[in-house]
C-alpha cells in the first residue's frame, strides 16, 4: 500500500523561520507541513526571556514557540516535531521526504529552515549551566549581566566584538584565548585592547564550569604551564564559532566554506524549488527576528513558486 502524502509545501525545521513559513503558506491556503528533527520552537526554546522580540515586551522562549507553533496551526499547517528523517530528495519537480518510520511526505517545493547551534568548548559542566550563567548571544543575554563582571571565551572577530558590545552592560570583561594572539581583524583587536573595561587571559581555556543552580565560577587553564586557577563569575559568554544544521543537504544544495546554505534574495537556493531561511542560510545577523524575516520571505517566494506551477498545469 502507497503510503505517501503530497503536500504543496513541506518545511525542514520548525524553529522561528520554519514556523513563520507554516504561517504565511497555510494562510496562502497552501497544504504545508513542517517536520522538524527536534522541539516545535528550535533555538527559541533554549532561550529563558527573549526581550528584543519588537510588539512583546518581555517572554519565554517556550511560550513565544508555543505561539507561533499554535498560529500555524490555526490556519491549518501540520506539524511534525522530535522526529528522525530517514531521506530527503530534493532534485526534480516532486521533493520527498522519508522519516525513519517508513512514512514518505512528498512535495511541490521544500523550505530548508534547520537553523544551527554555536560551537560549544566541551569543558566540564558546560551542558548544566547553559542559559544559567552561559550564553552564547551576547544581543540577546547581554542585558541581564549589568554590572556584572564576565568572561568571553575566544580570539575571532565575534569574541572581540561582542566583548566590546558587553562593556555596555558588565563591569569587567575578560577575554580568555587559547592562543598568544588573536585570528580577527586589526580593528577588532585595537578596539578591545583599548577598552579599559576589557582584560585578557591569553594561552588559556576554561576546563570546568562550576555552580549549584546558576553558574558561580570557572576553572581556567593555562595552556603553557599547566597551571589551572578557580575565577568566581556570574557569566561567561562563548564565541568559538557557530555550525549550521546543513550536513543533510551539504550535496544537494550549494553552501559555503562554513556549510551555510547560499540565498538569493528571495531566498531561493541553488535547486529548483528549494528555500532556505534562518540560521542556517549564508548571513551575519543570526536573531529570531531575522529567523522570522527569512520565513516570510522565503514562503512567499516559495508561494509565488507553486501558483506559476499551478497555472502552467492549468494552461
Ligand atoms: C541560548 C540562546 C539564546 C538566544 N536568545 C535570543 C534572543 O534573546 N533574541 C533573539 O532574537 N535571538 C536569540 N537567539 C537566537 C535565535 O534563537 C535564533 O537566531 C533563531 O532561533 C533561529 O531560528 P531558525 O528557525 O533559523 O532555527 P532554529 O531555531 O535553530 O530551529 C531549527 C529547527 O530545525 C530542527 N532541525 C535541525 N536539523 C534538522 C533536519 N535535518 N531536519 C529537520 N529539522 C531539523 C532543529 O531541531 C530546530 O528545531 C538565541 C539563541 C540561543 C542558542
Amino acid at each position: 500500500m502507497d503510503n505517501t502524502k503530497h503536500y504543496d509545501v513541506i518545511v525542514l525545521g520548525a524553529g522561528p523561520a520554519g514556523l513563520t513559513a507554516g504561517i504565511y503558506l497555510s494562510r496562502a491556503r497552501l497544504k504545508t507541513l513542517i517536520v522538524s528533527e527536534g522541539v516545535a520552537g528550535g533555538q527559541m526554546v533554549l532561550t529563558h526571556e527573549i526581550a528584543n522580540y519588537p510588539g512583546v515586551e518581555s517572554i519565554s522562549g517556550y511560550q513565544l514557540a508555543n505561539i507561533m507553533k499554535k498560529q500555524a496551526k490555526s490556519f491549518g499547517c501540520e506539524i511534525r516535531s522530535n522526529i528522525s528523517i530517514a531521506r530527503i530528495e530534493l532534485k526534480g519537480s516532486i521533493k520527498s521526504v522519508e522519516l525513519s518510520g517508513g512514512e514518505v511526505f512528498t512535495s511541490d517545493a521544500v523550505l530548508l529552515t534547520s537553523g544551527g547551534r554555536s560551537r560549544t568548548i566541551g569543558a566540564n559542566g558546560e551542558d548544566l549551566f547553559k542559559g544559567k550563567g552561559i550564553s552564547y548571544c551576547a544581543t540577546c543575554d547581554g542585558d541581564f549581566f549589568t554590572d556584572k563582571r564576565i568572561y568571553v571565551v575566544g580570539g575571532g572577530n565575534s569574541a572581540l566584538e561582542e566583548a566590546v558590545s558587553l562593556t555596555k552592560y558588565a563591569s569587567k570583561v575578560t577575554i580568555i584565548h587559547q592562543f598568544d594572539h588573536f585570528q580577527a581583524f586589526e580593528h577588532a583587536i585595537d578596539e578591545a585592547r583599548k577598552n579599559p573595561k576589557i582584560d585578557f587571559i591569553m594561552e588559556s581555556s576554561v576546563v570546568s564550569f562550576n555552580g549549584d543552580e546558576k553558574l558561580e565560577s570557572i576553572d581556567i587553564k593555562n595552556l603553557t604551564t599547566g597551571k589551572t586557577e578557580r575565577h568566581l563569575t556570574d557569566g561567561v559568554f562563548v564565541f568559538i564559532g557557530y555550525v549550521p544544521n546543513t550536513e543533510f543537504v551539504k550535496d544537494m544544495v550549494e553552501t559555503n566554506q562554513w556549510g551555510e546554505i547560499v540565498v538569493k534574495p528571495d531566498m531561493s537556493t541553488s535547486l529548483a524549488g528549494v528555500f532556505a531561511a534562518g540560521d542556517s542560510i549564508a548571513k551575519r545577523y543570526r536573531q529570531v527576528t531575522t529567523a522570522v524575516g527569512d520565513g516570510t520571505v522565503a514562503a512567499l517566494a516559495a508561494s509565488a513558486y507553486i501558483n506559476e506551477l499551478k497555472k502552467e498545469s492549468r494552461d
